[in-house]
């Protein structure tokens, strides 16, 4: 009898380690993530351009800025992106006769999605979402100004080869560790992450502080393509803000 007791009191231990290991949000809660000195939230592509009303709008992508703007506070270092194109951009699909936005095409690159027209250098359109309030943001770096190249990377143009200079501002400011959200989050925030990684920094994805566009399944093949990068995906109540 005392055997069959300690035998369940004993399984009962081990079924709530088991209950303890599935839950990883609980797990978390009790070791929040504070960003230090050497990390920076990298705020992807917040403009107007993404959200409601703009020219290429990402479902709900507004939600992202109070978010944003809370977690602002928990981080020293905070950059911010612009997608920032020329007129007549290859990757608009009206650059190209008989395309049609969402379409595709190859560029000397390789593969390109043609999108409408958005985010043009010094339009309104192209501006930062007015209600985001980052008051200690150190850099805007603007991309995808180069008029034959696409860039959905903060770090790297699309033709792999071109760099933006960001992953050398983060090294020779001594930052390891970047807090990745924004905009749409399977493209200019996955391909960021992804970039980052490669760089050699450590990246997290705070899942609930971006939005995605999902483009033929393109959100659960860019959170899977993340995962296999090293990126961690969490949510903004991960980090003690
Ligand atoms: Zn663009």
């Amino acid at each position: 009898m005392t055997q069959n007791l300690h035998r369940r009191s004993w399984l009962q231990s081990l079924s709530a380690i088991a209950l303890a290991a599935s839950l990883p949000g609980l797990a978390r809660a009790a070791e929040a993530l504070r960003p230090g000195a050497n990390a920076a939230l990298i705020v992807v592509d917040v403009q107007n351009c993404f959200v409601t009303g703009g020219t290429l709008p990402v479902a709900k992508g507004e939600e992202v800025v109070p978010v944003i703007n809370k977690l602002a506070a928990a981080f020293a270092n905070i950059i911010v992106t612009q997608d920032w194109h020329t007129a007549g951009h290859a990757s608009f699909a009206s650059s190209y006769n008989g395309k049609k936005p969402f379409e595709t095409t190859t560029l000397s690159y390789g593969n390109q999605v043609l999108w409408p027209d958005h985010c043009v250098q010094g339009t309104d359109d192209a501006a930062l979402h007015k209600d985001l309030k980052l008051p200690t943001a150190q850099l805007i770096i603007r991309k995808g100004f180069n008029k034959g190249v696409d860039s959905y990377s903060a770090f790297e143009e699309a033709d792999r080869k071109t760099v933006t200079g960001l992953a050398g501002y983060l090294k020779a400011r001594g930052i390891k560790t970047l807090y990745i959200t924004g905009l749409a989050t399977d493209f200019c925030v996955a391909w960021t992450a992804m970039d980052a990684r490669k760089a050699g920094f450590e990246v997290y994805v705070v899942e609930d502080a971006t939005r995605g566009i999902d483009l033929n399944g393109s959100l659960a093949a860019a959170w899977k393509q993340m995962a296999a990068k090293g990126v961690k995906r969490i949510q903004s109540a991960d980090i003690a803000v």
